[in-house]
């Protein structure tokens, strides 16, 4: 039963309709665990069961009693929220509980500053922000060693040294004897060195990932509609195919920038070519969410590293769906391999409570400068930084008895979608995903013999999830960029009872599948 209200609808009235037409127009009056509830005809509550678990940010479930007693505690007995400019140890537990699980999955000794924010793709841009800071810096070195260099060349030329005739053919300058042949050389390579630091910095991204809906976190996002009407308001990205490592190769090929450096020995001057920081940042998930459920390989996120180390790329891993224990391990990338030089944390990181995020960089590249010039009003606030810290302390009890429950019901609910793949070979395509961030892809349906299943093709999970909704009560959505895949994010308290739920809606939509039986499927 939803509320009827004979005032405007101002909020989002267009996506409340477009949800409507599915039967997914549903008002929730509480949560509990994996469960929501909304009121039927006669105001009783009516259990949905809830896979879609915020899109990620429930591993706890909702309103976990441990988190909501510390909450209640914390407003309870007046802590400052809103306190900025000031002490923030609260913050700093957070960060130095953070490092302490990292460099057991990193295997690091290296530590991780903490930026905190507000959102996921707050995080992400906080990284790209931070890594475009590090990389002006570096040009700007850069471009001092080099004006050194050519000073240094000067004098030697002045004073009787040579210029190596390979120094002329390399940039492409006739030869020419004395100092106005150097002088020609200089100008050229200034010319040349001038256009390439001056170039605009290289985003690389993945195919199909998503990081984000703000102006800069769109362009780092795969998916066309959100993405294009937005393109010229920031840098565009670079995309390459997951798994395809003679691609990312020939991209990083392609963009590498490179400076000429004059160097003078023996009394001869000569000229090298250096790489020049053209690129910003490689962003990536370990595990694509909206994506489509899609786990990078081991192999290429070792390619990844191998190639960003060679231009010196920096890795931002975007762990905002696939962190927080979500795969099994705290880290989704550490299971591959991955050690990136930013981490950014969203969603579980508030306990389903907080609005919170957070920006890890290795200390190695940390620039201090950056703390003077990103902030929010919001962020590091002492409610979300508690929350957290008690989040972290749930997740790390009995030695990690959290990951262990994600690895058992992550792999009992992968077992009973491999059981309905079997079943259902014609239906359903792959089933795929780590810990408890799993997915299901149906076959397409555009050629279904029923008329109703060829029209809710294009959107296919969307009609799933109404189907289920209205007949099973399950609540789970399609993925943002791949709308064949449902996904399955539930808390790691999962049930046995809840899993065989699910298999029953799961089995009952392919059922109709097979028999092309719209009206079963879209409920007219
Ligand atoms: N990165 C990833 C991997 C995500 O899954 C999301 C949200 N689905 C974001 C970034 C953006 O997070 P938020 O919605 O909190 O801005």
């Amino acid at each position: 039963m939803n509320t009827v209200s004979a005032d405007p609808q101002l909020a989002e009235p267009y996506l409340l309709g477009w949800l409507a037409s599915l039967g997914l127009d549903v008002e929730y009056v509480r949560a509990e665990g994996n469960t929501l509830y909304y009121l039927g005809e006669n105001g009783e509550e009516i259990p949905v069961l809830d896979f879609a678990g915020g899109y990620g940010s429930l591993i706890l479930g909702h309103n976990h009693p441990e988190i909501v007693a510390h909450a209640q505690q914390l407003i309870g007995s007046q802590t400052p929220v809103h306190a900025q400019f000031s002490r923030h140890p609260y913050a700093n537990d957070v960060a130095v509980a953070l490092n302490r699980i990292l460099r057991r999955e990193l295997g690091t000794e290296e530590n991780y500053s903490a930026i905190f924010a507000n959102t996921g793709a707050e995080a992400v841009e906080a990284a790209v922000k931070h890594a475009e800071l590090d990389r002006g810096l570096r040009l700007a070195a850069l471009r001092e060693e080099l004006a050194e260099n050519l000073a240094a060349a000067r004098d030697a030329v002045a004073g009787g040294a040579r210029v190596a005739p390979e120094a002329y053919r390399l940039v492409g300058v006739e030869e020419r004897e004395g100092a106005d042949g150097f002088e020609a050389l200089v100008a050229e390579i200034e010319r040349r060195n001038a256009e390439q630091t001056g170039r605009p910095p290289v985003l690389l991204t993945l195919e199909g990932g998503f990081h984000g809906k703000l102006v800069g976190s769109v362009q780092l996002t795969h998916n066309e509609g959100y993405r294009t009407p937005f393109a010229a308001l920031a840098t565009p990205s670079r995309f390459v195919p997951a798994g395809n490592a003679p691609a990312l190769k020939a991209v990083l090929e392609n963009e590498r920038a490179t400076v000429f450096d004059l160097v003078v020995e023996d009394g001869t001057v000569s000229v090298t070519e250096r790489n020049s920081p053209v690129f910003c940042a490689f962003v990536l998930e370990p595990i694509q969410g909206e994506g489509g459920i899609r786990v990078l390989s081991e192999e290429f996120a070792q390619e990844i590293q191998r190639a960003c180390a060679e231009v010196d790329c920096p890795i931002i891993i975007d762990e905002v769906q696939s962190g927080m224990g979500r795969s099994g391990d705290f880290l989704a990338s550490s299971a591959l391999g991955l050690r990136g030089d930013y981490y950014a944390l969203a969603k579980s990181l508030g306990g389903g409570i907080a609005k919170t995020s957070v920006m890890l960089t290795r200390q190695s590249r940390y620039r201090s400068e950056f703390e003077l010039v990103h902030s929010s009003t919001f962020a590091k606030d002492a409610f979300s930084c508690l929350i957290s810290q008690k989040v972290l302390e749930m997740l790390e009890a009995d030695d990690g008895a959290a990951y262990r429950a994600v690895r058992d019901r992550g792999a009992k609910l992968m077992d009973m979608l491999a059981g309905v793949r079997a079943d259902f070979p014609d239906v359903v395509k792959d089933v795929r995903g780590r810990g408890l961030m799993l997915g299901l892809e149906f076959h397409d349906q555009s050629g279904s013999g029923s008329e109703a299943i060829r029209e809710s093709a294009p959107l296919l999970g969307y009609t799933v999830a109404g189907y289920l909704m209205r007949e099973h009560r399950i609540r789970t959505f399609p993925t943002a960029s791949a709308v064949n895949t449902l996904r399955f994010e539930p808390s790691l308290y999962l049930t046995d009872a809840e899993i065989d739920r699910l298999e029953q809606g799961l089995r009952a939509v392919c059922g109709l599948f097979r028999t092309h039986d719209g009206a079963g499927l879209t409920g007219t």
